[in-house]
Parts: structure tokens; sequence; C-alpha cells
């Protein structure tokens, strides 16, 4: 089966949004085995949106529409659709129910133009939105298919995986299965690296990286007549994965995030903890919080941006800030111990380094980042080095500073 993106909306053309549904449409499709050969944007245009969608059916069994189903004017992509296949729009009950729920439950009032929402094509599969008010839809006309989601991400991707995913994989008729397996601490070439010959050897499973700041997502998906004969795929390659990637495997929860892990390890071994920031500014705090119930491990966060407050809140020795600067070894072994004393924690970590644009120089660049880790009596410092934006720098150290706790903990305890 071959699939085609359309995102539709002028602020698309024009740079104003980035196109992150299509990524995820395309990412989807692979997953379900599905072929993309084109993708293609297109403003809120009648004309050239119409054309775009005959190149594309002229081409493509499924094409995706994604955007223009909103309320006003400018919003028009179910109306060309509709034109285009000579389907005609009618009023749809259990849409107009479902608006008015949906208003309700956000406590606005629907405006005149948001009835516009529950006209659908005569013979369309219409998707419900849980998350707002225009409904997706599903339009064949013989061996073509349109497919048309709202652009809002948090209403699309929602859509998607309750109507769209099931829908497809019907029509692929095969079973869909894949496991993830997040691993972090090394980065995704050198994943990739030691995964060429397994990439290279199948196609059914297939094998895809993915990066996200400091760790890297492995999928591996099968298609199979039955969910059990795609387990049997899966499985040897997820075993040669776990050999190769032993300890840095951090979860095989497709949920699961770095944070969540590191709570849950700090959990099991009833370690309490402290954070020291320099150049995160609470990032990390921020991060740790992102879990619920962290207040049972996680007792006190510093921001300590400045020499003062370094010397002040956990009590960096001035000479070691005189010889060594703020962005140094000493300085994060200081901070981390410094921390532990003050609050009895049984872990403390901190992070000091130079986030950028200004202020590296040809011995401390931008990106130089020192990570240290204390516990149970030792103190284990990470030199870093980052690149990219201030924003990058930062939320790459806090990555690595995740890293090293979990390094820390799994060394202590023989996990
Ligand atoms: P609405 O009912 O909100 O008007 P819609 O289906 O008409 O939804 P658009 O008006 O095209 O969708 O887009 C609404 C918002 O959704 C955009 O302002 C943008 O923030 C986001 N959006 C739209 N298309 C995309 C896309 N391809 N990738 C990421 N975000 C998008």
């Amino acid at each position: 089966m071959v699939a085609e993106i359309i995102s539709v909306g002028t602020e698309l053309l024009l740079g104003n949004t980035v196109n992150t549904n299509a990524a995820y449409l395309a990412e989807q499709c692979a997953r379900l085995g599905i072929c993309v050969y084109y993708q293609s944007v297109v403003g809120d245009n009648e004309e050239r949106l119409t054309e775009t969608i005959r190149l594309a059916l002229s081409r493509s069994d499924v094409v995706f529409l994604g955007g223009g189903l909103g309320p006003t004017e400018d919003d028009l992509t179910k109306e060309t659709a509709a034109k285009l296949f000579s389907h005609e729009l009618v009023e749809d009950e259990h849409t107009k129910r479902r608006i008015a729920a949906y208003f309700e439950r956000i406590g606005k009032e629907a405006t005149e133009n948001n009835w516009k929402q529950a006209l659908v094509p005569e013979q369309a599969i219409i998707l419900d939105n849980e998350n707002g008010s225009a409904p997706g839809l599903i339009m064949e006309e013989g061996k073509k298919t349109l497919i048309l989601l709202p652009g809002p991400p948090m209403e699309m991707i929602p859509m998607f995986e309750s109507s769209v995913f099931p829908y497809l994989s019907d029509r692929v008729g095969e079973v869909i299965l894949s496991k993830v397996l997040k691993i972090c601490g090394i980065g995704e070439s050198s994943v990739e690296q030691e995964l060429r010959d397994l990439i290279h050897e199948t196609d059914n499973p297939t094998i895809a990286t993915y990066a996200k700041t400091g760790e890297v997502t492995v999928r591996v998906t099968a298609r199979a007549k039955t969910e059990s004969e795609a387990k049997r795929l899966i499985k040897p390659y997820v075993r040669q994965m776990k050999c190769r990637f032993g300890k840095n495997i951090y979860s095989t929860d497709e949920n699961a995030q770095l944070e969540d892990v590191v709570v849950g390890l700090m959990r099991q071994q009833n370690l309490t903890l402290t954070t020291v920031e320099s150049c995160t500014g609470g990032l990390l705090a921020g991060r740790l919080v992102n879990v619920p119930g962290v207040s049972d491990i996680f007792k006190q966060g510093y921001v300590t941006y400045s020499n003062k407050a370094k010397r002040k809140l956990v009590g960096v020795k001035k000479d070691t800030l005189a010889a060594n600067g703020a962005v140094s070894e000493k300085t994060a072994r200081e901070m981390a111990k410094g921390a532990l004393l003050r609050t009895g924690s049984d872990m403390a970590v901190s992070i000091t380094g130079i986030a950028g644009p200004e202020g590296g120089t040809q011995e401390k660049p931008v990106g130089l980042v020192y990570i240290a880790c204390s516990l149970k009596g030792k103190v284990t410092v990470r030199k870093c080095q980052f690149f990219g934006s201030r924003k990058k720098i930062r939320e790459c150290s806090v990555s690595a500073a995740l890293v090293l706790m979990r390094d820390c903990i799994l060394e202590n305890f023989e996990l």
C-alpha cells in the first residue's frame, strides 16, 4: 500500500509552524509497513489544494490531509475533498451532539460556525475528536482513500492512535507489532553503527533508530499474519540487542522516560536526592518533578547560578573558585559534596557548565559541562562537551545528569 501526506495551511508554507504532523504520520506509516513516496504542503487555497489532492490520488492509495478542518472561512479541506469525490455534505447528528458535549466540557459557548464542523461528506467514516471540535473523516471512492485529520497535534495524534491506526492496520491485513528499546549513554550514530548488520539483514522485522536529547530509541517492527508470528520474528533481534547494549538499555516500555526510571531505581534503593544546578538553572529539578509522587525521594533543589550562591548555599570554597573557576571538576565535586552535607540526602547531583552563546574561551569552550554525583561517600564527576544552542546544551546537561545518576546507582548497588 502506498500513502501520501498533504499538510494544509498557509502558516506551514510560511514556516510559522513546523510540520511535525507530517513527520509523525510518516513514522506511523513506516510502523504499519505502508510506503510513503511523496509529502507536500499546500496553503489554504481551494484551487491549489484540489490540484494537489488530484495528483496525490493519481499515484497513491491513501492520501492524508492534515489541517484546515476548523470552523473558519479559510478552512476548506473537507469542502474541497467532498467536491472532488462528488460527495454531498450532510449534517451529522452524532457529531453535533459530540460538539455540544465538547463545548460544555470546556465551559465555552460554541459559535455559529462551529456547527459547520457537524457537516460531513455523506459516505464518510467519522472519527470522533476527543480533544477538539472538528471530526476526522475517512472518505473512500473506489480503491482510493482520503483521510482528513485536524491540524493541532494534540487532536490529531490521539485520533490517529485510536481510530486511524486500527483502520489502516485492518486494511493492510496484517498484524503489526513493535517493541522498543530505550538506550542512554550512547549516541545515535554509535547505536546505528552497532546495529548496522542487523538493520541490513532484515526487512521484517524492520529496525529503526530515533534520537532524542541524550538518548536513542530503537524500534523493532514486525508484520505477520498473527500476533504470535510477529512476536516470534521480533524476539531474536531484541535478544541480540540486549546482548549488544546491555545496561545501556534503560527501558523497554514505550512510555517510560529516563527520569521515571531513575526515580524508580532511587525508590527501590530507598535513596533521597538533592540537586545543585548552575547552568541548567533548575531544569533537572523540573524534569524530576515530571514524575508523579517524586517528593518521596526528592528533598531539595538548589539553583546556585552565581559564585556567591555556590559558596553560600553549598559551601564551595573561595579558593576552589579562584583557582579552577566555576566550571571545573573541582567546583562540581564540591557542589555535590556540599549539598549532601547540608541536606543529609543519600545522593546529590550537581551541574556546572557554559551554556553560551557567550562566555566560552579556548580552554573552556561553550558547551563544556561538569556533572558530579555523590553517593555512598564517593563522588563521580563527568566532563561533557555539548554542541548547539543554549537550550540544547542545557537539555543535554540534564539528560547526562540523569544518565550519571543511573550509572552510579547501578554500580553502587550492583543491579
Ligand atoms: P482548528 O479547528 O484548530 O482550526 P484545523 O484542523 O483547521 O484545526 P489548522 O487551522 O490547519 O487546523 O491548524 C491549527 C493549528 O494546528 C496550527 O495553528 C498549528 O499550531 C497546528 N498545526 C497545523 N498543522 C500542523 C502540522 N502539520 N504540524 C504541526 N502542527 C500543525
